[in-house]
Protein backbone atom coordinates (compact mmCIF):
# COMPACT_ATOMS: atom_id res chain seq x y z
CA UNK A 1 0.00 0.00 0.00
CA UNK A 2 1.33 3.64 -0.65
CA UNK A 3 -0.42 6.88 0.80
CA UNK A 4 0.04 9.49 -1.76
CA UNK A 5 -0.60 13.10 -2.63
CA UNK A 6 -1.91 15.50 0.54
CA UNK A 7 -1.99 14.14 3.42
CA UNK A 8 -5.52 13.74 5.79
CA UNK A 9 -6.72 12.45 9.35
CA UNK A 10 -7.64 8.91 8.76
CA UNK A 11 -4.68 7.91 6.61
CA UNK A 12 -3.12 5.96 9.51
CA UNK A 13 -6.42 4.31 10.92
CA UNK A 14 -6.90 3.16 7.14
CA UNK A 15 -3.27 1.42 6.52
CA UNK A 16 -4.29 -0.18 10.16
CA UNK A 17 -7.03 -1.45 8.50
CA UNK A 18 -5.50 -2.55 5.18
CA UNK A 19 -2.78 -4.73 7.01
CA UNK A 20 -4.58 -6.49 9.48
CA UNK A 21 -7.69 -7.40 7.19
CA UNK A 22 -4.99 -8.40 4.57
CA UNK A 23 -3.46 -10.61 7.41
CA UNK A 24 -6.41 -12.06 8.26
CA UNK A 25 -6.69 -13.34 4.41
CA UNK A 26 -3.51 -15.20 4.67
CA UNK A 27 -1.89 -11.59 2.28
CA UNK A 28 1.46 -10.62 3.08
CA UNK A 29 1.13 -6.64 3.27
CA UNK A 30 4.31 -4.32 2.54
CA UNK A 31 3.63 -0.52 2.79
CA UNK A 32 6.02 2.12 0.11
CA UNK A 33 6.93 5.12 1.86
CA UNK A 34 6.87 8.54 0.18
CA UNK A 35 3.88 8.13 -2.21
CA UNK A 36 4.77 7.49 -5.78
CA UNK A 37 8.42 8.42 -5.37
CA UNK A 38 9.23 5.71 -2.90
CA UNK A 39 7.62 3.44 -5.58
CA UNK A 40 10.28 5.05 -7.57
CA UNK A 41 13.03 5.00 -5.68
CA UNK A 42 12.28 1.14 -4.38
CA UNK A 43 11.58 2.09 -0.63
CA UNK A 44 9.48 -0.85 0.30
CA UNK A 45 8.84 -2.00 4.37
CA UNK A 46 7.57 -5.17 4.84
CA UNK A 47 4.21 -4.59 7.69
CA UNK A 48 2.95 -6.72 9.90
CA UNK A 49 -0.25 -6.43 13.29
CA UNK A 50 2.28 -4.75 15.23
CA UNK A 51 3.66 -1.97 12.67
CA UNK A 52 0.08 -0.15 13.11
CA UNK A 53 -0.36 -0.14 16.42
CA UNK A 54 -1.03 2.78 18.41
CA UNK A 55 -1.89 4.81 14.77
CA UNK A 56 -5.66 4.92 14.88
CA UNK A 57 -5.67 8.21 16.38
CA UNK A 58 -3.05 10.16 14.57
CA UNK A 59 -3.46 12.71 11.81
CA UNK A 60 -0.59 12.69 8.65
CA UNK A 61 0.28 9.05 7.21
CA UNK A 62 3.49 6.69 8.78
CA UNK A 63 4.16 6.03 5.04
CA UNK A 64 4.93 9.41 4.80
CA UNK A 65 3.42 10.68 1.58
CA UNK A 66 4.62 12.71 -1.35
CA UNK A 67 3.45 14.66 -4.40
CA UNK A 68 5.83 13.12 -7.63
CA UNK A 69 6.18 14.74 -10.82
CA UNK A 70 8.76 12.12 -12.01
CA UNK A 71 5.29 9.09 -12.10
CA UNK A 72 4.14 10.92 -14.89
CA UNK A 73 6.41 10.41 -17.37
CA UNK A 74 7.65 6.82 -18.93
CA UNK A 75 10.74 6.47 -17.06
CA UNK A 76 9.16 7.05 -13.49
CA UNK A 77 6.86 4.23 -14.48
CA UNK A 78 9.74 1.88 -15.84
CA UNK A 79 10.88 2.58 -12.50
CA UNK A 80 7.99 2.09 -10.39
CA UNK A 81 7.16 -1.26 -12.73
CA UNK A 82 10.63 -2.66 -11.45
CA UNK A 83 9.83 -1.53 -8.04
CA UNK A 84 6.69 -3.96 -7.71
CA UNK A 85 8.63 -6.50 -9.77
CA UNK A 86 11.60 -7.12 -7.86
CA UNK A 87 8.89 -7.08 -4.70
CA UNK A 88 7.19 -9.24 -5.84
CA UNK A 89 4.26 -7.08 -5.59
CA UNK A 90 1.16 -9.09 -6.55
CA UNK A 91 -1.30 -6.09 -6.23
CA UNK A 92 -1.41 -2.40 -4.56
CA UNK A 93 -3.48 -0.09 -2.49
CA UNK A 94 -3.46 3.35 -3.33
CA UNK A 95 -4.80 5.49 -0.47
CA UNK A 96 -5.02 8.97 -1.51
CA UNK A 97 -6.64 11.56 -3.76
CA UNK A 98 -8.10 12.60 -7.02
CA UNK A 99 -4.74 12.84 -8.78
CA UNK A 100 -3.84 9.61 -6.80
CA UNK A 101 -5.96 7.62 -8.59
CA UNK A 102 -4.85 9.32 -11.99
CA UNK A 103 -1.32 7.68 -11.63
CA UNK A 104 -2.68 4.37 -9.97
CA UNK A 105 -4.44 3.86 -13.49
CA UNK A 106 -1.03 4.55 -15.34
CA UNK A 107 0.59 2.11 -12.58
CA UNK A 108 -2.14 -0.43 -13.15
CA UNK A 109 -1.33 -0.06 -16.85
CA UNK A 110 1.98 0.11 -16.94
CA UNK A 111 2.61 -3.24 -14.51
CA UNK A 112 -0.49 -4.89 -15.13
CA UNK A 113 -0.78 -5.51 -11.56
CA UNK A 114 -4.48 -5.24 -9.67
CA UNK A 115 -4.96 -1.88 -8.69
CA UNK A 116 -7.46 -0.45 -6.24
CA UNK A 117 -7.48 2.99 -4.47
CA UNK A 118 -8.70 4.22 -1.38
CA UNK A 119 -10.51 7.86 -1.40
CA UNK A 120 -8.73 9.41 1.19
CA UNK A 121 -8.64 13.10 0.70
CA UNK A 122 -9.98 15.99 2.63
CA UNK A 123 -11.39 17.76 -0.18
CA UNK A 124 -14.08 15.05 -1.04
CA UNK A 125 -14.25 15.81 -4.67
CA UNK A 126 -13.84 12.35 -5.63
CA UNK A 127 -16.47 10.99 -8.29
CA UNK A 128 -18.39 7.54 -6.56
CA UNK A 129 -17.65 8.46 -3.49
CA UNK A 130 -19.91 10.61 -1.77
CA UNK A 131 -17.59 10.92 1.68
CA UNK A 132 -13.79 10.39 1.70
CA UNK A 133 -11.51 9.54 4.81
CA UNK A 134 -10.78 12.70 6.45
CA UNK A 135 -13.24 15.39 4.72
CA UNK A 136 -15.33 15.29 8.08
CA UNK A 137 -11.98 15.81 10.46
CA UNK A 138 -10.98 18.43 8.60
CA UNK A 139 -14.78 19.78 7.92
CA UNK A 140 -14.91 19.86 11.87
CA UNK A 141 -11.27 21.59 12.29
CA UNK A 142 -12.84 24.46 10.44
CA UNK A 143 -15.91 24.78 12.19
CA UNK A 144 -14.79 24.58 15.75
CA UNK A 145 -11.79 27.36 14.43
CA UNK A 146 -14.70 28.93 12.62
CA UNK A 147 -17.02 29.04 16.09
CA UNK A 148 -13.70 30.62 17.67
CA UNK A 149 -13.39 33.31 15.50
CA UNK A 150 -17.79 33.76 15.65
CA UNK A 151 -16.33 34.39 19.55
CA UNK A 152 -14.60 37.99 18.51
CA UNK A 153 -16.75 38.85 15.90
CA UNK A 154 -19.76 38.85 18.08
CA UNK A 155 -17.66 40.53 21.29
CA UNK A 156 -16.13 43.41 18.96
CA UNK A 157 -18.60 43.49 16.54
CA UNK A 158 -16.48 42.27 13.37
CA UNK A 159 -17.01 40.56 10.11
CA UNK A 160 -14.62 38.18 9.59
CA UNK A 161 -13.90 36.48 5.54
CA UNK A 162 -12.85 32.77 6.76
CA UNK A 163 -10.91 30.71 4.28
CA UNK A 164 -11.28 27.27 4.21
CA UNK A 165 -9.47 24.80 1.71
CA UNK A 166 -10.98 22.53 -0.80
CA UNK A 167 -8.64 23.07 -3.92
CA UNK A 168 -11.12 24.23 -6.45
CA UNK A 169 -13.77 22.78 -4.97
CA UNK A 170 -16.45 24.04 -2.62
CA UNK A 171 -17.38 20.98 -0.25
CA UNK A 172 -15.60 21.67 2.55
CA UNK A 173 -16.83 25.28 2.49
CA UNK A 174 -20.05 23.91 2.01
CA UNK A 175 -20.46 22.33 4.93
CA UNK A 176 -18.68 24.90 7.02
CA UNK A 177 -21.08 27.35 6.23
CA UNK A 178 -23.88 25.72 7.14
CA UNK A 179 -22.45 24.07 10.03
CA UNK A 180 -21.60 27.11 11.60
CA UNK A 181 -24.06 29.12 10.24
CA UNK A 182 -22.40 31.49 8.54
CA UNK A 183 -24.24 34.51 7.04
CA UNK A 184 -22.94 33.92 3.54
CA UNK A 185 -20.94 31.02 1.52
CA UNK A 186 -18.58 31.84 -0.99
CA UNK A 187 -18.30 28.55 -3.40
CA UNK A 188 -16.26 28.04 -6.49
CA UNK A 189 -19.89 26.53 -7.97
CA UNK A 190 -21.56 29.59 -7.14
CA UNK A 191 -20.79 32.94 -8.49
CA UNK A 192 -22.52 35.25 -6.01
CA UNK A 193 -22.58 39.21 -6.83
CA UNK A 194 -19.81 40.34 -3.86
CA UNK A 195 -21.08 43.95 -4.70
CA UNK A 196 -24.99 42.75 -3.31
CA UNK A 197 -23.27 41.16 -0.82
CA UNK A 198 -21.48 44.49 0.10
CA UNK A 199 -24.58 46.26 -0.18
CA UNK A 200 -26.23 43.54 2.60
CA UNK A 201 -23.72 44.25 4.83
CA UNK A 202 -23.50 47.88 4.79
CA UNK A 203 -27.39 47.78 5.27
CA UNK A 204 -27.24 45.44 8.13
CA UNK A 205 -24.45 47.69 9.39
CA UNK A 206 -26.63 50.46 9.84
CA UNK A 207 -29.02 48.10 11.17
CA UNK A 208 -26.88 47.38 14.00
CA UNK A 209 -25.72 43.88 13.09
CA UNK A 210 -21.70 44.30 12.48
CA UNK A 211 -21.34 40.65 13.71
CA UNK A 212 -20.82 38.55 10.24
CA UNK A 213 -18.97 35.33 9.52
CA UNK A 214 -18.31 34.71 5.36
CA UNK A 215 -17.11 31.29 4.52
CA UNK A 216 -14.59 31.30 1.55
CA UNK A 217 -13.49 28.53 -0.27
CA UNK A 218 -9.68 28.58 -1.25
CA UNK A 219 -10.85 28.12 -4.88
CA UNK A 220 -13.09 30.86 -5.42
CA UNK A 221 -10.76 33.63 -5.72
CA UNK A 222 -7.86 35.97 -3.98
CA UNK A 223 -9.55 36.05 -0.23
CA UNK A 224 -7.09 39.16 0.51
CA UNK A 225 -8.81 40.90 -2.54
CA UNK A 226 -12.32 39.96 -1.98
CA UNK A 227 -11.77 40.78 2.15
CA UNK A 228 -10.42 44.31 0.99
CA UNK A 229 -13.33 44.60 -1.78
CA UNK A 230 -16.05 44.05 1.31
CA UNK A 231 -14.14 46.26 3.69
CA UNK A 232 -14.08 49.46 1.15
CA UNK A 233 -17.85 48.90 -0.61
CA UNK A 234 -19.80 48.03 3.05
CA UNK A 235 -17.70 50.11 5.04
CA UNK A 236 -17.30 47.25 7.98
CA UNK A 237 -14.02 46.43 8.03
CA UNK A 238 -13.79 42.88 7.08
CA UNK A 239 -10.75 40.81 8.67
CA UNK A 240 -9.10 37.54 6.66
CA UNK A 241 -8.55 34.56 8.56
CA UNK A 242 -6.90 31.74 6.52
CA UNK A 243 -7.31 28.52 8.29
CA UNK A 244 -4.85 26.96 6.07
CA UNK A 245 -2.83 23.45 6.76
CA UNK A 246 -4.64 23.37 10.42
CA UNK A 247 -7.24 21.79 8.65
CA UNK A 248 -5.55 18.82 7.00
CA UNK A 249 -4.03 17.66 10.43
CA UNK A 250 -4.73 16.22 13.81
CA UNK A 251 -6.23 13.04 15.21
CA UNK A 252 -9.26 12.04 12.75
CA UNK A 253 -13.12 12.38 13.81
CA UNK A 254 -14.69 8.97 14.68
CA UNK A 255 -16.64 9.15 11.26
CA UNK A 256 -13.34 9.18 9.69
CA UNK A 257 -11.74 6.33 11.62
CA UNK A 258 -14.97 4.37 11.20
CA UNK A 259 -15.06 5.33 7.50
CA UNK A 260 -11.43 4.22 7.03
CA UNK A 261 -11.69 0.82 8.93
CA UNK A 262 -14.83 -0.17 6.04
CA UNK A 263 -13.18 1.19 3.27
CA UNK A 264 -9.70 -0.89 3.95
CA UNK A 265 -11.51 -3.86 4.58
CA UNK A 266 -13.71 -3.47 1.32
CA UNK A 267 -10.36 -2.93 -0.65
CA UNK A 268 -8.78 -6.28 0.39
CA UNK A 269 -12.09 -7.81 -0.52
CA UNK A 270 -12.34 -5.96 -3.69
CA UNK A 271 -8.59 -7.42 -4.80
CA UNK A 272 -9.56 -10.69 -3.60
CA UNK A 273 -12.47 -11.06 -5.57
CA UNK A 274 -10.54 -10.33 -8.68
CA UNK A 275 -10.98 -6.04 -9.29
CA UNK A 276 -8.06 -4.65 -11.96
CA UNK A 277 -8.80 -0.92 -11.75
CA UNK A 278 -11.31 0.46 -9.47
CA UNK A 279 -11.74 2.32 -5.88
CA UNK A 280 -14.11 1.35 -3.19
CA UNK A 281 -16.66 4.16 -3.50
CA UNK A 282 -19.35 5.06 -1.20
CA UNK A 283 -23.15 6.00 -2.19
CA UNK A 284 -25.56 6.60 0.98
CA UNK A 285 -23.73 4.19 3.51
CA UNK A 286 -23.24 1.52 1.43
CA UNK A 287 -19.94 0.93 0.40
CA UNK A 288 -19.33 0.62 -4.13
CA UNK A 289 -16.86 -0.76 -6.17
CA UNK A 290 -16.37 2.00 -8.51
CA UNK A 291 -13.94 1.31 -11.70
CA UNK A 292 -10.72 3.97 -11.39
CA UNK A 293 -11.77 4.39 -15.20
CA UNK A 294 -15.06 5.88 -14.38
CA UNK A 295 -13.58 7.73 -10.87
CA UNK A 296 -11.23 9.44 -12.97
CA UNK A 297 -13.42 10.79 -16.11
CA UNK A 298 -16.27 12.00 -14.37
CA UNK A 299 -17.05 15.66 -12.12
CA UNK A 300 -18.30 15.09 -8.91
CA UNK A 301 -21.27 17.50 -8.19
CA UNK A 302 -21.79 20.10 -5.14
CA UNK A 303 -25.22 19.71 -3.66
CA UNK A 304 -26.86 22.77 -4.47
CA UNK A 305 -29.83 21.91 -2.22
CA UNK A 306 -27.59 21.92 0.58
CA UNK A 307 -26.29 25.27 -0.96
CA UNK A 308 -29.95 27.03 -0.97
CA UNK A 309 -30.93 25.62 2.79
CA UNK A 310 -27.70 27.13 3.45
CA UNK A 311 -28.34 30.34 2.55
CA UNK A 312 -31.58 30.35 3.49
CA UNK A 313 -31.39 29.65 7.01
CA UNK A 314 -28.18 31.75 7.27
CA UNK A 315 -30.15 35.07 7.96
P1 LIG B 1 -4.29 13.97 -4.29
O1 LIG B 1 -4.08 12.52 -4.57
O2 LIG B 1 -4.42 14.26 -2.84
O3 LIG B 1 -5.37 14.55 -5.17
P2 LIG B 1 -2.30 15.19 -6.04
O4 LIG B 1 -3.31 15.76 -6.97
O5 LIG B 1 -1.14 16.02 -5.69
O6 LIG B 1 -2.92 14.73 -4.65
O7 LIG B 1 -1.78 13.83 -6.68
C1 LIG B 1 -0.87 13.00 -5.98
C2 LIG B 1 0.14 12.41 -6.89
O8 LIG B 1 -0.51 11.58 -7.88
C3 LIG B 1 0.92 13.40 -7.73
O9 LIG B 1 1.98 13.99 -7.03
C4 LIG B 1 1.43 12.51 -8.83
O10 LIG B 1 2.49 11.72 -8.37
C5 LIG B 1 0.24 11.59 -9.09
N1 LIG B 1 -0.59 12.11 -10.20
C6 LIG B 1 -1.44 13.15 -10.18
N2 LIG B 1 -2.00 13.35 -11.39
C7 LIG B 1 -1.48 12.41 -12.20
C8 LIG B 1 -1.66 12.08 -13.60
N3 LIG B 1 -2.48 12.77 -14.38
N4 LIG B 1 -0.95 11.02 -14.07
C9 LIG B 1 -0.12 10.33 -13.28
N5 LIG B 1 0.09 10.60 -11.98
C10 LIG B 1 -0.58 11.61 -11.44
Amino acid sequence: MVTSGGDAPGMNATIRSVVRCAIDQGLEPVGIEHGYSGLILNQVIPMNRRSVSGIINQGGTILRSARCEEIKTKEGLDEAVRTIESNAIDALVVIGGDGSFRGAQEIRKASGRPVVGVPASIDNDMWGADETVGFDSAVNTAVRSTDNLRDTAYSLDRTFLVEVMGRVRGFIALEVGLCTGAEYTLIPEVKEDLNKIAQDLHESGHRGKKCIIIIVAEGYGDSREIASYLSQKSGLETRLSVLGYIQRGGSPTARSRRLAATFGASAIEALLQGEEASIVGLQGNEIKIVQLSETNSHRKEIDLELYRLSRSISR
